[in-house]
């Protein structure tokens, strides 16, 4: 019998870093040159998207925190669809896909749909942030344990963070910017200090990055005061402090640096 559907495409689930595009991997940069389609998040910085060829197709698929403008299962149906009408499709974004990024649940719907999928890591904004602002996340001294949570105000009070910060930990909040003032809140609650030391990384690896330091009571006022905007990571835990004068210089000859509270 005459099989007339073509051979599926392949879905490549692309993390395209904290921002510049000096921080892909050589897989990720080889991917988006050579892509026909495209699909992006709103969090993949133009300079990467620029590295495209002008004959792609690029698909913006951005999320906002309160306005969906794709629903997550429209962009699954569309790369499904794309990828059964026999064209590849690099699905590119922020971080890491498997991070905070949705990438499970569109590589369980490509899978369904039996289409293929290859799976390329990118650099994690905890990972890019830390690198950023010379905050090591881990130090033999200091901390031995760092957690990765996600900070949406939904369901916050129902997470269970109980042990994941305190003293030789750190804790990395994604998407916490807009409710840090409860995820404050909520860790002195499970016993935290009040005055353990905090840094807010806000657009990490570009040229605007700011890193603000706060102690855990003061980082909701100190969120509105300087107007820390997404994309931003929370970092809580003694490495914030642990700042040698050897990076403190480095970092005070960088213009866009500012030390808060
Ligand atoms: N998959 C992504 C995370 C997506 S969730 C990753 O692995 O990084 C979106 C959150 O990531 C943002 O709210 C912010 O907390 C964080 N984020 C992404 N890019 C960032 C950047 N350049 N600087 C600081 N935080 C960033």
């Amino acid at each position: 019998m005459f099989d007339a559907s073509p051979r599926p495409g392949t879905v490549y689930l692309v993390g395209a870093g904290p921002g510049s595009p000096d921080l892909l991997t050589l897989r990720a940069a080889r991917l988006v040159m050579e892509a026909k389609l495209i699909v992006h998040d709103g969090l993949v910085d133009p300079a990467i998207l620029a590295m495209a060829s002008p004959r792609a197709r690029l698909v913006s698929v951005a999320k906002r925190r309160s306005r969906h403008s794709v629903p997550q299962d429209a962009i699954e149906a569309l790369l499904v669809r794309e990828a059964l009408a026999g064209r590849d499709v690099v699905r590119l974004k922020g971080g890491d896909p498997f991070v905070f990024g949705r990438g499970g649940e569109e590589l369980e719907a490509c899978r369904a749909a039996g289409v293929p999928v290859e799976v390329v890591p990118g650099i994690s904004a905890a990972l890019g942030a830390a690198a950023a602002a010379q905050l090591p996340l881990t130090h033999r001294d200091h901390a031995s344990v760092v957690s990765f949570v996600a900070g949406q105000c939904k369901g916050l009070g129902e997470q269970n963070w109980a042990g994941l910060a305190g003293v030789g930990r750190t804790l990395v909040i994604y998407m916490g910017v807009a409710s840090a003032e409860a995820i404050a809140d909520k860790l002195i609650a499970d016993g935290l200090s009040p005055v353990m030391p905090v840094a807010v990384i806000e657009n990490a690896a570009r040229p605007e990055m700011r890193v603000l330091h706060a102690s855990l009571a003061g980082l909701g006022a100190m969120v509105v005061e300087r107007k820390v905007v997404s994309p931003a990571v929370i970092v809580v835990g003694e490495v914030t402090a642990q700042r040698d004068a050897a990076a403190l210089r480095a970092l005070a000859e960088m213009p866009s640096l500012e030390f808060g509270a």
